[in-house]
């Protein structure tokens, strides 16, 4: 997979991707892998999950462990800006569970880097549109991941394993009360607010955040789906390609 990999839409060819209610037999162009796929391109190609997200969570990785920052939001943004991650995808599943365990970690001095390695290990087990086919938003499980390394939790832990479930019930709450198409831009700041909150909440910790009120999205001239102002984050000077 060179450089002239698409950051929109295909990867192979940045056509629009056709979203199906039901998987089709598809191969994957890359790794020729063969399996059952919902979106595909209108040429007919395929990516798999792990294709698509190579080198993404290499990058995440070699980010979150080199980061000192303690604010989730400024490195997600940082890394959203990377070439490496399309705007949409489930690379940002593994970025949201990275940021929100390295900013916890470098504020408290708490955790290790297997813990951030685990986090966005598993965070990028997390399949692609879930949101609209699982019903439960793979940004919100992420928060959820989050917790449950920070706390340390198993399948057997009760406390721990009751505040990881929270995490994620309310950050799905608030991705459903955005309006629109899904946009993993919108649903990225949407969670870290949520979980900064939660974080603060529950574990007295305080991370360091952005208020949403000051972001202003840069992404919606590359989202066909933005929901322009029905979204919070629209700047309409932003949409000019
Ligand atoms: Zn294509
Ligand atoms: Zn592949």
């Amino acid at each position: 997979m060179g450089e002239d990999r698409k950051n929109e839409g295909c990867m192979v060819c940045a056509k629009e991707l056709e979203y199906l209610e039901k998987p089709v037999d598809v191969r994957c162009i890359y790794c020729g892998e063969e399996d059952q796929g919902y979106f595909i391109c209108k040429e007919g190609h395929y990516v798999c999950e792990e294709c698509h997200s190579k080198g993404a969570i290499d990058l995440i990785t070699q980010f979150c462990l080199s980061s000192e920052s303690k604010n989730p939001f400024e490195m997600a943004n940082a890394i959203m800006k990377h070439p490496k991650i399309p705007m949409i995808g489930p690379e940002h599943h593994a970025m949201i569970a990275g940021v929100l365990v390295t900013g916890y970690r470098n504020l408290t001095g708490k955790g290790t880097e297997d813990d951030i390695i685990e986090a966005i290990r598993r965070g990028s087990k997390v399949p692609a549109g879930y949101c609209g086919l699982y019903g439960a938003d793979g940004v919100a499980i992420a928060t959820g991941i989050a917790l449950c390394v920070i706390l340390g939790s198993t399948p057997l832990s009760d406390k721990e394993r009751s505040i990881a479930n929270t995490m994620t019930s309310r950050a799905l709450a608030a991705v459903a009360n955005a309006r629109g198409a899904r946009c993993c831009k919108r649903s990225t700041w949407i969670v870290l607010d949520i979980a900064v909150q939660y974080i603060r909440d529950v574990l007295g910790v305080d991370l360091e955040y952005v208020p949403l009120s000051e972001i202003k999205c840069d992404y919606s001239g590359r989202n066909k789906y933005c929901s322009k102002e029905d979204c919070i984050f629209y700047v309409s000077d932003n949409t000019k390609d």
